[in-house]
């Protein structure tokens, strides 16, 4: 385990098979619809989608979008847009991925965005969320994993761009950022 990391939340084999859960369940609720087009948020959700997608049994296609708040470390509701979509989204079923619910404030802003290109419909699965934070009114349809509100870090969730590569979510020991 990585010595800054004080406990593990969620290891590497519950994520795989949560995620094979996950994938099958949409998988399920696409089967008779338009395959979704999965938009993941940079850059986060990077290992989530990768084995999120090896499960969905539906010719999907996957996009990435990086949006980041105008201010410091709280997220704001007010958002810029670092990359945007490679194409139209219009009269699509958009599938949004992301790492970690925690406000809401970039989901709801992101999700109401993809319904201004024109999206048909917006969902959101989130390998974790962190309930108690929440300051919008916004759910993911799909979530992997209800998380105690800690700061956690690793598969994808970073502390000042470190960590993201650990093979497990943990909760980061208090002495490195305090
Ligand atoms: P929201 O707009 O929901 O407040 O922010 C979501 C974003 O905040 C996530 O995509 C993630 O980048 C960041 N975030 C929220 N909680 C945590 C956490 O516990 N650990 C890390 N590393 N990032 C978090």
């Amino acid at each position: 385990m990585n010595k800054d990391v004080a406990r593990i939340l969620v290891s590497e084999d519950e994520i795989i098979r949560r995620s094979i859960e996950l994938g099958k369940q949409i998988s399920e609720d696409y089967k008779d619809k338009k395959a979704p087009i999965l938009v993941a948020l940079l850059k986060g959700s990077v290992p989530f989608l990768a084995e999120l997608m090896k499960h969905i049994e539906l010719d999907i296609e996957y996009d990435f979008m990086d949006v980041s708040s105008y201010e410091g470390t709280e997220s704001i509701g007010d958002i810029r847009i670092l990359k945007d979509l490679d194409r139209s989204i219009r009269g699509e079923n958009v599938l949004l991925v992301e790492d970690i619910v925690d406000t809401g404030r970039t989901l709801k802003t992101v999700k109401k965005l993809m319904k201004d290109k024109g999206a048909s419909d917006v969902k959101i699965v989130s390998l974790l969320d962190k309930p108690d934070r929440r300051v919008v009114d916004i759910q993911a349809e799909y979530v992997g994993f209800i998380i105690p509100n800690e700061f956690v870090i690793g598969y994808g969730l970073d502390f000042n761009q470190k960590y993201r590569n650990l093979p497990y979510v943990g909760v980061l020991k208090e002495e490195c950022y305090k």
